[in-house]
């Protein structure tokens, strides 16, 4: 058995709901805690993951092809899985029955014995959380970065010591079953629609994403956009409050003085570095760099560290990443870009012309209004999948072209990137569900592209 719960859960015989990595970490961790753990998932045994049928040889009991209330019989407490939607049956009769029902993330505070520094918002989650977690790393404390991004949390809960912090990627589906939970220091980056499908409205969302805040005492600290208005209008929870901006001066936090980056603190303001000497390219990036310093400020760290971990931080696969540039043609694989909030960004980022790859599964988006930016910035299109043809109509003043496959989208980009060394951006704007297994599958496949078609050296 390991140490006991910071924050004691009552009972001892737990039904894990949803048998993916987080139902799969959550299981582990409370049969390491001695508790007795049922594990379900309405998929076959055949269609689950091996790493939760493996579950069965450390006392695991499992249920395969079932999520109905009769499996709460037994059972004190219920942990659910953040991709199940709140108000399944499963999950209604738990609360009626006055179980509690309680997130992976919930459980992960629970248990552990580091303080939290929890990153949420619509966009820049992963990116802003990894930074942070480089930033903190600087301080020489045992960093762990967990969540959606790194291991699942219940995975390093109980392997970090007090003195250690867990800096986790939060998204609103986890919010959604916490309770206790009560971060060190809370950001909240930005807030767009999406996932209202989920969510209902923009205020369910808002009002979900701000129950990161709702437990924080005056000891801890809340960080907020000071650029979005919804997010700065949040004053849940009892902690100091400090901020980001990209376009004005904050009282404390960090925001963009003309092309410096400045720190604010109630002494006073320092100016840590030039804008241009931090790596991480695009708008958007100033924005996640400046949340990610005002996020890691309350624990004072060196400042030259910070620096240094600015000026090579190159940011996370699939998310404006470079892959190789070849007769002046730079390749970019922005393939995490899935919906047009991400493409208007990719696109505001590159000083050169861009040849753009976009396209993918069409989610009932409304493309029309980046058509000024898409005239703009893009020398030419390249479309595929579903997507190209609401594309197309969308932005029909713009040069473009169809391509069938992802080879032959490279391909036709980089021919028309060519003559002016223009920017090869795959900044698909959709889900990748039509031709992909995920973006990652699809970011993959278009940096193998690239690599082939430049090693096979036809075009140079
Ligand atoms: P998340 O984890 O929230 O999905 P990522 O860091 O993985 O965020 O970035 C996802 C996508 O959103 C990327 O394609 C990126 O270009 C875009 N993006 C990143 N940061 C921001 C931001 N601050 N505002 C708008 N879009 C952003």
């Amino acid at each position: 058995m390991t140490t006991p719960f910071r924050h004691p859960l009552a009972g001892r015989r737990a039904l894990v709901a949803g048998a993916a990595r987080s139902g799969i970490a959550a299981a582990r961790l409370l049969r390491r805690h001695g508790w007795d753990v049922t594990l379900c998932d309405r998929r076959a045994a055949d269609a689950a993951p091996e790493a939760a049928r493996a579950l069965a040889a450390e006392g695991v009991a499992l249920a395969w092809g079932r999520d109905d209330a009769a499996l709460l019989e037994g059972h004190d407490v219920l942990v659910w899985s953040p991709g199940i939607p709140v108000d399944h049956p499963l999950a209604e009769a738990a609360r009626a029955s006055g179980r509690p029902v309680l997130g992976e993330l919930e459980l992960g505070f629970r248990a552990a014995a580091a303080p939290f520094v929890c990153i949420t918002g619509t966009n820049g989650k992963s990116t802003t959380t990894d930074l942070v977690g480089a930033l903190l790393r600087s301080t020489g404390r045992r960093v762990e970065v967990c969540g959606n991004i790194g291991r699942a949390l219940c995975e390093v809960a109980s392997e970090v010591p007090a003195d250690g912090l867990l800096v986790v990627e939060v998204s609103s589906f986890q919010l959604e079953t916490v309770d206790l939970l009560s971060p060190r220091v809370a950001t909240w980056l930005n807030l767009t629609p999406d996932h209202l499908d989920r969510h209902g409205s923009l205020e369910t969302y808002a009002a979900t994403k701000a129950r990161l805040f709702a437990r924080q005492g005056p000891q801890d600290d809340a960080v907020l956009s000071a650029d979005d208005p919804v997010v700065a209008a949040c004053h849940e929870g009892r902690a100091r409050r400090s901020a980001f901006s990209t376009s004005h001066a904050v009282p404390e936090g960090a925001f963009l003085d003309s092309a410096d980056v400045v720190l604010a603190r109630a002494e006073g303001r320092e100016r840590l570095m030039p804008r241009s000497e931090v790596r991480l390219p695009g708008p958007h990036n100033t924005a996640n760099v400046l949340a990610a310093l005002a996020t890691v400020l309350p624990f004072d760290p060196d400042r030259e560290a910070l620096r240094g971990v600015l000026r090579t931080y190159a940011g996370l696969e699939h998310r404006l990443e470079t892959v190789g540039e070849w007769n002046g043609v730079r390749f970019v694989n922005d393939s995490k870009a899935t919906n047009t909030d991400s493409l208007r960004v990719a696109l505001q980022s590159f000083p050169r012309p861009v040849v753009l790859i976009a396209g993918g599964r069409d989610k009932g988006q409304d493309f029309a209004p980046l058509a000024p930016l898409v005239q703009r910035a893009v020398r030419r299109l390249v479309l595929i999948g579903e997507g190209a043809e609401p594309m197309s109509r969308a932005w029909a003043d713009t040069p473009q072209e169809r391509a069938g496959s992802l080879a032959e989208a490279v391909r036709r980009a980089y021919e028309a990137a060519s003559p002016e060394g223009a920017v090869v951006l795959l900044s698909p704007g959709c889900a990748s569900f039509d031709m992909f297994r995920d973006y990652e599958d699809r970011g993959r496949r278009f940096k193998d592209e690239v690599r082939d078609l430049m090693a096979r050296g036809e075009w140079s």
